[in-house]
């Protein structure tokens, strides 16, 4: 499910007919004070979190010129739930005379679209449940005519205002059929002392499977999550779009330990039920986890690659924990390639336990603990199979975590001198450009050949694919292994340099 920020729900709301509040979402303090000037002096401020009770947190305060500026940046400057608050709403004041709770949801058991109505509305309407009137609805024809009229009819509101409320319900669920949301709440949607039916907040949730036939929703991540993209989750994306190779997900969920934890780890999962027990195993031993990522099905090792490319930019990490399924179908032996890869070239210092079980895992094994140990990284990595239990190897985790006691800095990822040097050769690969040193070239083209499955020959001493340039670029994968299985023999002069969306 896609959520909407309250600014961007009001908007689509405002589409429909329906009255907002005038004003505007920012993101620096600086424009406050003039946007709070130009609503009429006293205005309403909320952060823009995916939460309820924002106004229990503190989130919704009021505000007048002269302290807008330092009440939008104490707003920005809180985090909510371990994320930072990016925008504030800033907002006339209304007057508020009555409110009421409105609630448009698919009941599932019902198989059809459900309105909820409460006068009174605010916060703690989930402990009011008896007075919550439901509303069936038709998916064509909206809430049930007679029901509504009699619940808007004996609505606590000025009688002169029913019209007004009866026309915001109906456009309310015009709005959530247009978008296809899944939810659409409103709560408060008031009635102003003179009269007029404002909606002062919204919450929008879109179905991921809507979210393509919605572009003017511009929801760049169409998953569950629990708060606004990151920079890091809309990277992964990219990644996810331009490689359909196997699945990759990546969700950051703490940016901080938690208190008394025994710190903060990325955590890199392969295969859901698998990834769910490994993630107990490790917050069982009292780590906080970083981020929730899954590559599975298959991915190509640039797709596993780019996935620890993007768990290693988070600062903090302790360690390195990576276990999944345990009885994968995929080769696992490409994840290796990928993870060998991406270690190598961060110069990783904290400790990684990963355990690559299932199909060709020994294989798999050898190659992430012989590519470690030939770059002598400074912190051990150390490789587990099926038979190695996620509460063993995150037992083993903690253990190497606690001797190693290093905090991971994210870092610019280290190339060889030949990448980019004139005179090196180079071809284009999907995402990214193989390299090739023609010094060592001369001395290792035996070697080397023998590592790339067939795909470089020489040619009068120098290093030619054996395909046409369209095939050879889609051999990224066996590219990646070739350089890898270079490095573990001490064998130079090939790289992949791989790019990254952003
Ligand atoms: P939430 O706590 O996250 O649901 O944030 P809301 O936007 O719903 O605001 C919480 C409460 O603040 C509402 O239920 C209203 O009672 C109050 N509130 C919000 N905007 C206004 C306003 O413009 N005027 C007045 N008087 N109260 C407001
Ligand atoms: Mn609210």
């Amino acid at each position: 499910m896609a959520r909407l920020h309250e600014y961007q729900g009001k908007a689509i709301l405002a589409s429909h007919g329906i009255a907002i509040p005038r004003g505007k979402a920012i993101d620096s303090p600086a424009l406050a004070p003039a946007l709070c000037a130009d609503l009429g002096g006293q205005a309403v401020m909320k952060m823009q979190a995916w939460t309820t009770g924002r106004a229990a947190l503190g989130g919704v305060l009021f505000t007048a010129p002269d302290r807008a500026e330092a009440d939008a940046r104490a707003l920005l400057g809180r985090s909510v739930g371990g994320f930072p608050i990016t925008h504030v709403l800033v907002e006339e004041k209304l007057d508020i005379k009555a409110e009421v709770f409105l609630s448009i949801a698919i009941d599932d058991r019902a198989r059809s679209p459900v309105l909820l109505l409460a006068a009174g509305g605010g916060t703690g309407i989930e402990d009011r449940a008896a007075r919550v009137a439901r509303i069936p609805c038709d998916p064509r024809t909206g809430p049930d005519a007679a029901a509504l009229r009699a619940w808007v009819d004996a609505a606590p509101v000025p009688p002169a205002s029913r019209p007004a409320l009866a026309d915001a319900i109906a456009r309310a669920f015009d709005t959530a059929r247009a978008v296809e949301a899944r939810s659409l709440e409103i709560n408060p949607l008031v009635v102003t002392a003179s009269g007029a039916v404002v909606a002062a907040d919204c919450r929008i949730t879109i179905d991921d499977y809507a979210v393509a036939r919605h572009p003017e929703l511009g929801i760049e991540i169409a998953r569950e999550l629990d708060h606004p993209p990151t920079a890091l989750e809309r990277l992964a994306y990219e990644v996810e779009q331009r490689d359909h190779r196997g699945t990759f997900f990546f969700a950051q969920m703490n940016t901080a330990p938690a208190d008394g934890s025994r710190g903060l780890i990325g955590f890199h999962g392969a295969g859901g039920g698998g990834s769910m027990m490994s993630m107990d195993a490790i917050t069982a031993q009292g780590f906080t986890i970083a981020n929730f990522c899954d590559t599975s099905g298959n991915p190509s090792p640039a797709k596993v690659y780019r996935a620890a490319r993007i768990i290693l930019q988070q600062p903090g990490l302790v360690g390195y924990f990576g276990s999944g399924s345990g009885v994968a179908n995929q080769e696992q032996f490409w994840s290796a390639y990928g993870l060998a890869k991406a270690f190598w070239e961060l110069d990783l210092d904290i400790p990684a336990v990963i355990r690559l079980g299932g199909n060709t895992e020994e294989r798999a094994v050898e190659i992430l603990q012989g590519a470690c140990r030939a770059a002598d990284l400074r912190a051990p990595v150390e490789a587990y199979t099926k038979n190695d239990t996620p509460a063993m190897i995150a037992e083993r985790f903690a253990t190497l975590v606690a001797q190693c006691r290093a905090s991971w800095k994210p870092r610019e990822p280290r190339r060889p001198a030949f990448v980019g040097a004139p005179g090196s050769h180079h071809s284009p690969i999907k995402g990214g450009t193989l390299w090739i040193d023609p010094a060592a070239w001369r001395d290792h083209a035996p070697a080397i050949i023998a590592r790339a499955s067939g795909l470089l020959a020489d040619r009068d001493g120098a290093p030619a694919p054996t395909l046409p340039p369209q095939e050879f670029a889609a051999k990224d994968s066996e590219m990646i292994a070739c350089e890898v299985e270079c490095r573990r023999d001490g064998i130079p002069g090939l790289f992949v340099a791989l790019d990254l969306p952003g």
